[in-house]
């Protein structure tokens, strides 16, 4: 039987038949030359306390695909970066409850869906929402950075303090975000692990811990 599914970002047909990518099973949701352009760096990254285990580096076509998926909202594409590693991230973080770092209210009922929470709902692990952003700030005006923990709180609902928890984002620019809620997180948690879909470049080459 021929299969043809469409990229999910050139929307041009991916051809399974015969192909190289029915031979050695490739499944993905993205067109090879699409997937090619990925600037994938996947390690383990830090900013003074904080670490956390990277996987694209914010450029070029990563950038431009999370725009489109987060600012123009365009659900379709919430698959397009963890897909071919879901299997793997699955296994590796697999006794681990994932807890995105929260967008506001606003932000959530402006978008329609939470973006970070749907990038990885493909592990297929437990999603829970611990932590709640109070007000709608923006990152890029500096003089917020300093008090961007401010913004975040537990939510009034938590889990079990033993259940591993794996923090979550789509970007690290600065790593204030994450940093504020992981500080969070300790006061409750013994076991936290952190995870970024993708990073600013100066992560790339001063912070690598090492690879995976
Ligand atoms: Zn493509």
């Amino acid at each position: 039987m021929r299969t043809d599914c469409f990229c999910r970002w050139c929307h041009k047909s991916i051809r399974y038949e015969g192909s190289f990518r029915e031979m050695f099973q490739i499944d993905d949701v993205l067109c090879d030359h699409c997937r090619n352009q990925m600037n994938i760096r996947q390690g383990t990254y830090k900013k003074d306390e904080l670490r956390f285990e990277g996987m694209y580096v914010y450029e070029g076509m990563v950038r431009d695909m999370i725009l489109q998926y987060k600012e123009n909202y365009d659900e379709a594409l919430f698959s397009v970066f963890l897909y071919p590693y879901a299997r793997q991230l699955r296994r590796k973080y697999r006794k681990y409850t994932i807890v995105p770092v929260p967008s506001s209210v606003e932000r959530i009922r402006e978008r329609g869906f939470r973006h970070v929470d749907m990038m990885f709902s493909l592990l297929d692990l437990p999603i829970a929402g611990l932590i709640v952003k109070t007000d709608n700030i923006e990152q890029k005006y500096s003089y917020h950075r300093e008090q961007i923990g401010s913004y975040f709180k537990l939510a009034d609902k938590q889990i079990d303090s033993r259940t591993p928890v794996l923090l979550v984002d789509d970007i690290v620019t600065t790593g204030a975000s994450m940093s504020a809620c992981y500080a969070l997180l300790r006061q409750k948690y013994d076991f936290i692990r952190c995870f970024s879909v993708s990073f600013s470049t100066k992560f790339v080459k001063k912070s690598l811990l090492f690879t995976n």
